[in-house]
């Protein structure tokens, strides 16, 4: 049992190669996970394409892990051989730099981001920073919790932090991995849920995630749409399109606010003065820590939040990778190791 399976990328645009590896110790601060399951993200394309700045190979991807605490470091407190945890995008806080100082540990410049930074959950075991880790209620499988530690926090912290209030319009930009987990946090959180697609063939799913409204954006006015029922108090913006994303500007009611979680390579186009007219605001969301993960967990259980998800065996992921970048996956792809 000293040998494990890890599914890694030796250099930009290299294949996945799985090799085996000695399981590793944990070191002080840290914890020995045994990986049960992990979301594919479409952010592992940094990892595979190289294009995380300062990167270093090899490197096995992996950030929405879901697993076993089964070796624990030194130093470690609070954490115990047996629990069953999460670990997500972000990897770890220093707990003394300035913005962890202040309280704004996301942004703390240790900079450390798992499968990037150290390597992720693409193997049968991997090491994390005890301050990256999130409780698994026991009511989740370890495949239902791996997306909702990334794709799920990104979407949930966004919302419960969008200023938006029970019955204000809350339209989500997007039916994809992030939209679909989005529409239903936005429904369950008691918004006036609008979801926002191309096409008329997905309204019956959004419209069973608990969307309210469903707008086409290829056969209808999203803006004039939006304006119908009051404007829109918060559009959260899934989608990597940054015209797609200016498109809905104006759907903005006042004090309207669009956040940001896709990241398009391209700037956004943005009216000042629809901005300064209605006080309207564009920001971005940073996903969450380990904390708000545990929040989107325990609020998953709580209200059925679910991802849709495909599995793959941990040994297919270089086929479950091209699934999930086709962009044809309904709508998380997830690697089990089968432990
Ligand atoms: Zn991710
Ligand atoms: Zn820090």
């Amino acid at each position: 049992m000293s040998k494990m399976r890890a599914m890694q990328v030796t250099r930009a645009n290299g294949p996945f190669e799985l090799v085996e590896r000695e399981i590793p110790a944990p070191g002080a601060d840290q914890v020995r996970i045994k990986v049960q399951a992990c979301g594919i993200c479409h952010s592992d394309s940094l990892t595979k394409e190289g294009a995380y700045p300062g990167i270093q190979y090899p490197r096995v991807p992996g950030h929405e892990v879901a697993g076993i605490i089964d070796a624990v470091g030194k130093g470690v407190v609070g954490w115990t051989e047996g629990q069953r945890v999460g670990v997500g995008w972000h990897g770890g806080y220093c707990g003394h730099c300035e913005p962890c100082r202040r309280g704004d540990f996301f942004a703390c410049q240790w900079g450390q981001v798992t499968g990037i930074t150290y390597d992720g959950g693409y193997a049968d075991y991997m090491i994390a920073h005890s301050s990256a880790l999130a409780l698994l209620p026991k009511e989740l499988s370890s495949i239902e919790a791996g997306p909702l530690v990334c794709a799920g926090v990104t979407t949930f912290n966004s919302l419960r932090n969008s200023g938006a209030r029970p019955n204000d319009v809350v339209a989500i930009l997007g039916l994809g991995g992030l939209g679909h987990l989005g529409v239903q946090f936005a429904a369950k959180m008691g918004f006036k849920t609008v979801a926002i697609a191309r096409g008329s063939d997905k309204e019956p799913l959004a419209r069973e995630l608990g969307a309210h409204h469903y707008i086409d954006s290829q056969a209808q006015d999203v803006v004039a749409e939006l304006a119908k029922l009051g404007g829109a108090k918060v559009i959260v913006a899934t989608v990597t399109n940054a015209e797609a994303m200016s498109a809905t500007l104006g759907g903005l009611g006042v004090n309207g606010k669009l956040m940001v979680l896709g990241a398009p390579y391209e700037p956004l186009a943005v009216p000042a003065l629809l901005l300064i007219g209605g006080r309207r605001s564009v920001a971005g969301w940073y996903s969450g820590t380990s904390i708000d993960s545990q929040d989107t967990l325990s609020f998953s259980t709580l209200s059925g939040v679910r991802a849709m998800t495909e599995v793959f065996p941990l040994e297919r992921a270089a086929e479950a990778y091209d699934r999930m970048m086709s962009g044809k996956a309904r709508f998380r792809v997830v690697l089990t190791t089968g432990q």
